[in-house]
Order: structure tokens, then C-alpha cells, then sequence
């Protein structure tokens, strides 16, 4: 998809036309003027700097202070660079991806529907020149599934600068800031909540000292954020550190920011420390610099990133999430022993959580569900006819494993419940003399704001049902949802510092007008679908 963008001051028009695999879109920046009325340019002198030298880290304290994302500034080959990370956290969204690449004067990218290696051939890649690039894996939590939100979203404003930003989680004021600048006769083409970031950022350029600062002021919710500038990108994290995003540097110095460790650890880039909540980092030829947008406050870090989202080789909040996955798994047990003959993990999002249920149980592991793994994950999939269809392709049961036997099937969530009843179903045609489904985490009652696209409440089984009704809908002899103190008990940080918002309904923020996910759909936006 090729799009181009006029402004004359406020008033802007644009238009679109499709060209490319996968509705892709490959835009240099320099085409489209998307002048909102300013640019972000301006970089505050840092609280502390941290540069790179070689391989070395040096560090000099000078005073105070959904979806995957990437960024590498200094590498000669950042867009494969940034392909390969893109391909590590494809876990992390299967909608759209796309990367943009700065030459040091300008902008490009290239976005489209579909997985990674769907959207960017070797061809699209070796078309990118620049030593610096970002990329995104999108899974759409706000603004539907459609090429015109794929990220990173690229624009130019003021005279002629330029910007591309790449967004994993969810801003809960993002109507509001919307509402205000559409009332203002700004002009938004997308139905993210992300576009709204860069119309603040033109804004607050025309006053302010840090236009980046005061800019993500404004915003509430989760974003880890990765901005690519010509001269520079910056790597946000927000002041409650929903989402991970974590600060790496390659074998040859070249800094690299990502969302998950397995990322890094897929381009051979070290771990050096996860971004601050609160923090700003901005890497450029000069090295990484530091600074904060944010008192530092009690952190509302996502537990379900451990219990479900993240790779389990990532390391985390502190962790590493297979490690954790194994201890809900041997807490599960503990607080829901049963005698049975095999623990069977629910493939592949329960495996850890059994190993450590067999481990503790004493009962022995046993693989009694093999999956297709050319299927892709069931729970990020868009619609309920998808995801049955990718059930039933996607799990074989091994009737010799499980015929006859007293089963302990071990998975990490039970959402809608449908999908749980179709694989319980399986077993049994398969003559599993007795099912328990335990489950690394408690039941899931109330909607996520921040980042992770749970269904509506009124679709959520453990929000209508009780425990003895859900067991009797899924036709199971026993059920057990882990307790938040005992998920709680299996990461270092102490408890306060995790959102559990999804199983507790108590938000650390304010959700009373969230956005939800179609609510910035416009209509003319249709004849971009
Ligand atoms: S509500 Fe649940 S899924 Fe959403 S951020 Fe909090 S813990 Fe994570």
C-alpha cells in the first residue's frame, strides 16, 4: 500500500493507493507530508549518559535523573537486523508487521498484513537503506485489524522532520486525546490509539522545552514505545511498566532496544537492562542517553506476560518466564493435589506450567497432546470462527497416553471456555477414564485495558459462571484455578508491584471512559479495509 499525505497548515487531505504483497505498504517518509502543524526535535540535555565503546558498557551518573517492538541504531544491515527480532517476538502479534529504517537524513518503511516472513522477502529488505531501524509486530488492542494501522506509523510535520513510532500496549485515554484534537479540525488515518502520540508531539513542540517529556505527560495507559527519528530513536517505557522492553547491545557496540529478551538473544545482541519505568533512552551516533518522564512510583508490571504472553526463554520483570512458569505449575500442585496416573500439558501454552505440577505432584509427565506447529496460536487470533477452526487443526490427542487413565491436564488460562471444552471433549473421545484441569492462574473475570485483548466481559466464562459451573460446562471431573497469592508467590518483585487487574478488577488507573478496541473506528476509515 502507497500512501500520500498533503497538508496546508491544519487542514490535511491525503490519499492512498494499494501497490505491493500483503496490501504492503513501502513509503519513503520524504513522499508525504503529513503536517500537522510541528516537529519533535529537540533532545534535553540527559540526567546521566551511558555509552558504548566497543563492547564495553560505561556508565556516568551525572545527576537526577500488545504487540513487539524493536529498534537498533548503528548496524549496516538494521533492517535484516531488525527482521530476525521481528521473527523472535512474532509470538507477540501475527496481524501486521512492518519496519522503517532512517539513513540519517530520512525516513523509510514498509508495512503489511500478515506474519513477519509474509510481509518482507529478502528483496523488500535489501531495498532499505540506513544504519538504524525499528519494527512491529502487531496484534490490534485498539483500531481494527486493517493495513492503514500497520506499524510503525510514519509522518512528517513542522518543517519537513520526521517520525515513526512503534506502540505494544494500550493508551485508556486515548479517546479523549482523540475527541479533543478531532474537535480541533486534525485530521487522524488511522484508528489506533498511537496516532494520538504523534499529534501531541506536534503540538507540544510549538512550547515546550522537551516536546517528548510533556507529550507522554499526557498519556495514561501501557505504552512501550520505540520512535525512530533520522538522527536518533527513543525507547519509552511507561511510568507503570505494563510492558516489557529491555535495552541490548550487539557484538560490535550497536545498541538495540526490544520487547523481549529472546529478540536480543535471536541477533546476538547482550541483555544489558531492562528500560525504567518512566524512562526515556535515546541512542544516536553518540552513544545512549538517559532521561525520565516520570516520579518513579510503585510499578503495575503485567503478570500475564509471565503467565501467558512471553517467551518463555525471555527474562522479564526480573525473571526468566520459563522459571516462573515451572513454579506456578509446582504451586498448582500444591495447592491442588490429585491422584492420577499421567500430568499432561495442554500444548504448547500449559508445558512449563506441567513440568512443574509433574515435578511437584511426583506424577509423571507424559506428552498426550501433540500439536501441529504450523498452526498459529489460538488465543491472538481475531475472531471466535478463526480460533475454532485453528483448535481443531491444531491438537491431535494420543489415545494410547491417555485411554483408560486418570488424567491431570495442566494449561495456563481458561478464557472463553469453548475452546477448553473442545480439547476436554478430545480427551474424552479419546477414553480418558478421569480429567483435571488445573490452571497457572486464577480465573480471568474482568476486561484488560492495558495492552491485552480479552474478550468482553459478558463473554468471560469465569465472569458468568461459578467454579462447579464451569467445571460441569467443560464436563471434567475437577477443576482448579491457581490462587493470585500463590501466582503471586512464584515472581521475585514483591506483589504489589503486578497488575492483576483481569482477575482482581482492581486497576491501578482510572478505566471509568476506556478505550476499547473499535471505539476509534471511523467510517470513512472503511474504504481503506
Ligand atoms: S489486566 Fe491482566 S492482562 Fe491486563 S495488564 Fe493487568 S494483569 Fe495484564
Amino acid at each position: 500500500m502507497n500512501r500520500s499525505i498533503a497538508s496546508d497548515g491544519c487542514n490535511l487531505s491525503w490519499s492512498l493507493s494499494h501497490a505491493g504483497d500483503n496490501g504492503g505498504s513501502h513509503r519513503p517518509i520524504a513522499d508525504r507530508r503529513f503536517a500537522i502543524t510541528s516537529l519533535v526535535d529537540h533532545v534535553r540535555e540527559p540526567s546521566y549518559r551511558v555509552s558504548f565503546t566497543g563492547t564495553t558498557h560505561a556508565m556516568t551518573h551525572e545527576a537526577k535523573h500488545k504487540c513487539g517492538v524493536f529498534g537498533i541504531w548503528g548496524a549496516s544491515d538494521a533492517a535484516h537486523i531488525t527482521y530476525t527480532a521481528m521473527y523472535a517476538q512474532q509470538h507477540r502479534g501475527q496481524e501486521s508487521a512492518g519496519i522503517a529504517v532512517s539513513n540519517g537524513k530520512s525516513l523509510s518503511g514498509y508495512t503489511g498484513m500478515g506474519l513477519v516472513p509474509e510481509v518482507f522477502t529478502t528483496d523488500k529488505l535489501d531495498q532499505f537503506e540506513g544504519h538504524a531501524a525499528i519494527g512491529h509486530n502487531r496484534y490490534s488492542t485498539t483500531g481494527s485489524p486493517r493495513a492503514s494501522n500497520a506499524q510503525p506509523l510514519m509522518a512528517e510535520y513542522g518543517g519537513g522532520k520526521q517520525i515513526a513510532v512503534a506502540h505494544n500496549g494500550n493508551l485508556i485515554n486515548a479517546g479523549l486525546l482523540r475527541d479533543r484534537y478531532e474537535q480541533q479540525g486534525q485530521i487522524f488515518h488511522t484508528s489506533t490509539d498511537t496516532e494520538v502520540i504523534i499529534h501531541l508531539l506536534a503540538k507540544h513542540h510549538l512550547s515546550a522545552t522537551d516536546p517528548m517529556v510533556d507529550s507522554l505527560q499526557h498519556l495514561q495507559g501501557a505504552y512501550s514505545l520505540v520512535f525512530l527519528f533520522p538522527d536518533r530513536i527513543e525507547a519509552v517505557r511507561d511510568p507503570w511498566g505494563f510492558r516489557p522492553l529491555v535495552l541490548g547491545e550487539m557484538p560490535d557496540g550497536a545498541p538495540c532496544v526490544a520487547s523481549e529478551t529472546v529478540a536480543l538473544d535471536a541477533i546476538g545482541a547482550r541483555t544489558i537492562r531492562e528500560i525504567e519505568p518512566g524512562e526515556i533512552v535515546t541512542i544516536n551516533d553518540d552513544g545512549v542517553t538517559t532521561r525520565r518522564f516520570s516520579a518513579v512510583q510503585t510499578p503495575a508490571h503485567c503478570i500475564f506476560e509471565h503467565v501467558y504472553f512471553a517467551n518463555p526463554s525471555s527474562r522479564i520483570f526480573g525473571d526468566t518466564v520459563q522459571i516462573v512458569r515451572e513454579r506456578l505449575g509446582e504451586k498448582l500442585a500444591e495447592e491442588s493435589h490429585v491422584d492420577a496416573d499421567c500430568v499432561i500439558p495442554m500444548p504448547d501454552s500449559g508445558r512449563s506450567a506441567a513440568l512443574g505440577y509433574a515435578r511437584a505432584s511426583g506424577i509423571s509427565f507424559r506428552e498426550g497432546i501433540v500439536p501441529n506447529r504450523y498452526v498459529g496460536r489460538t488465543f491472538i487470533q481475531p475472531s471466535q470462527k478463526q480460533r475454532i477452526n485453528s483448535v481443531q487443526l491444531k491438537l491431535n490427542v494420543v489415545g494410547e497416553v491417555v485411554s483408560g487413565k486418570r488424567i491431570v491436564v495442566v494449561d495456563d488460562s481458561v478464557v472463553r471456555g469453548t475452546t477448553t471444552k473442545g480439547k476436554m471433549a478430545q480427551l474424552r473421545r479419546a477414553g480418558a477414564k478421569e480429567i483435571h484441569l488445573r490452571i497457572s492462574c486464577p480465573p480471568v473475570k474482568h476486561a484488560c485495558y492495558f495492552g491485552i485483548d480479552f474478550p468482553d466481559e459478558k463473554q468471560l466464562i469465569a465472569a458468568n459462571k461459578t467454579l462447579d459451573e464451569i467445571r460441569d460446562f467443560l464436563e471434567i471431573d475437577s477443576l482448579h484455578f491457581l490462587s493470585r497469592e500463590g501466582m503471586l508467590s512464584c515472581v521475585t518483585p514483591p506483589p504489589e508491584n503486578f497488575c492483576t487487574a483481569c482477575f482482581s478488577g482492581q486497576y491501578r488507573l482510572n478505566v471509568e471512559q476506556p478505550v476499547n478496541k473499535l471505539d476509534l473506528e471511523r467510517h470513512q476509515l472503511r474504504m481503506f479495509s
